[in-house]
């Protein structure tokens, strides 16, 4: 069974007992919180960030010069504390299908050019690679695939993006592609069918060469047939849990505990929180963490913010109404927009009460602890 959470209710009351004077208590509160905040947020892992896609729109078609993570993104993963992010392949509509195979690799070879532009960051491609990242201070980025397309219907492709350090791989965004149909943003009406036949050879593939299989996105019959085809630890990069929000993009309480029970993590999203923008708050992702620790134990958990205002900011207003219309408006959290706002949630951990042991599994450890699994079944 997995463990529920380790609560010890930590309130600025019960932290400063026996201090009287109001003001001094509010001090010593805060340093304390402070103090433990510096403590416990450092090296967190995101496993889900398209920052591929602005990369490419960057550096190709507005024509921006190389450094572009370093003028764009160091400054906020740097505050935030991040110390590794998922950065994920992914398509435009408007690259499908021709395009594919070429801007994926072109996203790659932006994102080795930038790091090798720039030493304050390294790509990783296992465990070994992100600990020398991290023991020099770099940010690393694990290189994942968000929706197959890239492939088309090349089983050969995989390894060839596996030997380009893609370590992580869901089959489908929201569309169809030639491997399976991704889960609405709709309580109801997802496609009943499962992973095709293609769909299924990737499953293989990439369990065979330890490929993380991500479940986010696919549509409940997908997500069935990779549990009954999988023996290995699985994840859900970034999702939100069905309870809070239900639409069958999101994640129901059986999909975790299927993960939970193989070894995976969920990684806690906070781009589909809330279907009104009263729950869309820092407030309201760390209940959805909460939850899902009490739901699948606290060595189960981990972020998947998928930092999103940056991209839906760029797009243009015909493409955001197309956007709004074929999926849904997004309520992104104000006070939890970008990696800056990382430590906020570190904070609202303490302050509900999480062990620092605890928090550093939400913050890393169990992530690390899945993308090691995964270089085992490699060796
Ligand atoms: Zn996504």
């Amino acid at each position: 069974m997995p463990r529920a959470p380790e609560r010890t209710p930590v309130t600025p009351s019960s932290i400063c007992q026996g201090v009287r004077d109001d003001d001094a208590v509010a001090a010593a509160t805060f340093d304390e919180l402070d103090a433990r905040l510096r403590r416990v947020h450092r090296d967190v892992v995101d496993l889900h960030f398209d920052v591929l896609l602005d990369l490419y729109e960057r550096r190709v078609n507005k024509h921006e010069e190389i450094g572009v993570l370093g003028r764009e993104f160091w400054q906020q993963l740097h505050d935030g504390g991040i110390g590794l992010v998922g950065a994920a392949v992914f398509l435009d509509d408007r690259y499908l299908p021709e395009l594919a195979l070429r801007v994926a690799i072109d996203q790659l070879a932006l994102l080795h050019e930038e790091v090798a532009h720039d030493s304050r960051f390294a790509v990783c491609r296992n465990h070994a690679e992100i600990d020398a990242a991290r023991a020099e201070g770099r940010i690393g980025f694990l290189v994942t695939m968000e929706g197959v397309e890239p492939l088309a219907a090349d089983i050969h492709l995989l390894r060839a993006f596996h030997e380009l350090g893609v370590r992580c791989i869901g089959l489908t965004h929201v569309r169809r592609n030639l491997a399976g149909d991704g889960g609405l943003i709709a309580p109801s009406g997802s496609s009943p069918q499962g992973l095709s036949p293609f769909g299924l050879a990737v499953v293989d593939g990439c369990e065979e060469m330890g490929i993380l299989i991500d479940l986010a996105h696919l549509n409940p019959a997908g997500v069935e047939d990779v549990l009954a085809r999988t023996r290995r630890p699985l994840v859900i990069s970034h999702t939100n849990p069905r309870r809070f929000y239900d639409v069958e993009r999101n994640s129901s309480d059986e999909q975790m505990l299927a993960v939970a029970e193989r070894g995976g993590v969920v990684g806690v999203s906070s781009v589909l929180l809330s279907p009104s923008p009263g729950g869309a708050t820092a407030e309201g992702f760390v209940d959805q963490v909460a939850y899902v620790a009490e739901l699948i134990g606290i060595d189960h958990v981990g972020l998947g913010f998928d930092f999103f205002d940056f991209i839906y900011r760029a797009m243009p207003p015909q493409e955001r109404a197309a956007f709004e219309q074929q999926l849904t408006t997004v309520h992104l959290p104000v006070d939890l927009l970008d990696h800056s706002h990382a430590p906020a949630i570190t904070r609202l951990l303490i302050e509900r009460g999480f062990s620092d042991s605890d928090i550093a599994k939400v913050l890393r450890e169990n992530w690390l602890r899945v993308i090691r699994s995964a270089d085992h079944a490699r060796v």
